[in-house]
């Protein structure tokens, strides 16, 4: 499968990688909106929130935005977590991931 994020999870094309453990995989966004702005993704290919069939992974994922928050020292100051979906919510890479944005002021409050 031609997916950019899981050649990133594979090591195969490089990324700041913040965090890493067996089941996912956090870097450092392309094109970062703050000064903190983490992919962290599941290293087992699912295309979006609607097709997670492993609940292990979220779970992984939620230890991991824990960690992230404490490494990029935004645990304090706070920080937004967003998973874009399909085609209404924006969603350009078709790899299940959350964006962990912090370390500044954040604008605009969509909900
Ligand atoms: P989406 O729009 O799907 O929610 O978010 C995809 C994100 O992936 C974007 O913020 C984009 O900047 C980032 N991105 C796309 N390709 C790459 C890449 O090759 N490396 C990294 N580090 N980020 C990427
Ligand atoms: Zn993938």
């Amino acid at each position: 499968m031609d997916c950019i994020f899981c050649k990133i999870a594979n090591h195969e094309i490089p990324s700041t990688i913040v965090y890493e453990n067996d089941y996912v995989i956090a870097f450092n966004d392309l094109n970062p909106v703050a000064p903190v702005h983490v992919l962290v993704i599941p290293k087992k290919h699912m295309d979006s929130i609607m097709a997670v069939d492993d609940y292990n992974y979220v779970v992984e994922i939620h230890k991991a935005i824990k960690e992230i928050a404490k490494i990029c020292k935004i645990e304090e100051t706070g920080f937004r977590v967003i998973s874009n979906v399909g085609e209404d919510g924006g969603q350009s890479v078709k790899h299940l991931h959350y964006h962990v944005i912090g370390g500044t002021k954040l604008p605009e409050k969509l909900a």
